[in-house]
């Protein structure tokens, strides 16, 4: 792992002493991935891949580079030199050895058919969140974005939806939204506030925006659509409830439709935290891994731009002290 330039050292620290309870850190997935890795060769292979074998490796090696990761891991099971010349993939070697926990969450939760092999390599050696440019420590393995923490918890691209929402919210059907990228809720407790999930399927929020903006031809004619939807099953609603009324009958329950956006608690949204795997940033030249560090000027601020949260690498830090200040006392100073 690589330490913070010696210099910023008494200005940083590594990590906050809070456990998020992420995917990776479910016991089921700990579990399949400690067999995934324990799984070695103790004899060389005695057969070959049949009519694959007439590839040279290197294309091969080109091949598994591109197929998804479902494919890849169904491909390992074939032989022992399927799995020799799968481990032979200088991309698929560098996950399994420093992203196991992310392979085996993507995996566990089936996302693995909408993810290539050389997808999440690339991702593994990008230090930046794609939504805010900050440094993301983690990976969401619905669509494998590299995302902070600030974006996971807070914004909408990050919040996997149920399919019933999704076909609401986007004037899709259930047709459709089968066909998106969705994953599997592996049960456990999840996010900082420890909130327990049962199985369930949920879908890619910007997956179902963007199919949602494809079917009605615009974002007006979709946002127009599941407006009037709701309006009339608000008004049929009403009307049901003021029928049951003028017979006197209180003991008749009528169910309210759903609300479009149910309340999102953000870091407390255990549906934020299924699919999210800590992931450090593995430098390619050096093959040295980068996790980030925290500024101790922001350690109890709570409020963007300055926030714990936030994670930093030398030159983005260096950005951020001289925009901020230096450090006195636990905070930043501009002079
Ligand atoms: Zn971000
Ligand atoms: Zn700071």
């Amino acid at each position: 792992m690589r330490d913070p330039a010696p210099q910023l050292g008494h200005l940083t620290y590594p990590e906050l002493r809070l456990k998020d309870n992420l995917l990776d850190e479910n016991p089921n997935v700990i579990q399949f991935q400690s067999k995934y890795g324990s799984f070695q060769l103790h004899e060389p292979p005695t057969t070959d891949l049949g009519t694959l074998s007439r590839l040279p490796l290197e294309l091969l090696q080109q091949v598994l580079y591109q197929l998804d990761i479902a494919t890849i891991v169904d491909f390992r099971r074939v032989n022992r030199q399927a799995f020799t010349i799968l481990d032979s993939v200088p991309a698929y070697h560098a996950i399994a050895k420093h992203a196991r926990n992310a392979l085996c969450g993507i995996i566990a939760i089936d996302t693995g058919k909408w993810i290539t092999c050389g997808s999440l390599y690339k991702k593994l050696s990008t230090p930046e969140c794609e939504t805010c440019g900050d440094f993301g420590g983690y990976l969401y393995l619905l669509t494998c974005k590299r995302v902070c923490f600030l974006c996971l918890s807070e914004n909408p691209l990050y919040l996997p939806l149920r399919i019933s929402h999704a076909c609401q919210k986007f004037g899709l059907s259930s047709k459709i939204v089968n066909k998106l990228p969705c994953m599997r809720v592996i049960p456990g407790t999840y996010s900082p506030n420890e909130k327990k999930v049962a199985r369930c399927i949920l879908v890619d929020y910007e997956s179902a925006r963007i199919a949602g903006i494809t079917a009605h031809g615009s974002i007006s004619a979709m946002t127009r659509f599941v407006s009037d939807l709701q309006t009339q099953k608000d008004e049929k609603y009403n009307a049901r409830k003021a029928a049951v009324l003028s017979l006197g009958d209180r003991s008749t329950h009528i169910r309210r439709p759903p609300a479009l956006d149910p309340y999102d608690a953000l870091s407390g949204n255990p549906f934020r935290f299924g699919a999210i795997a800590r992931v450090a940033c593995l430098d390619i030249a050096t093959q040295e891994l980068e996790r980030g560090f925290h500024c101790l000027g922001c350690e109890r601020a709570k409020r963007l731009p300055l926030h714990y949260r936030r994670k930093f690498i030398v030159a983005s830090f260096k950005d951020h002290l001289a925009q901020y200040g230096g450090i006195k006392n636990g905070e930043h100073h501009l002079n």
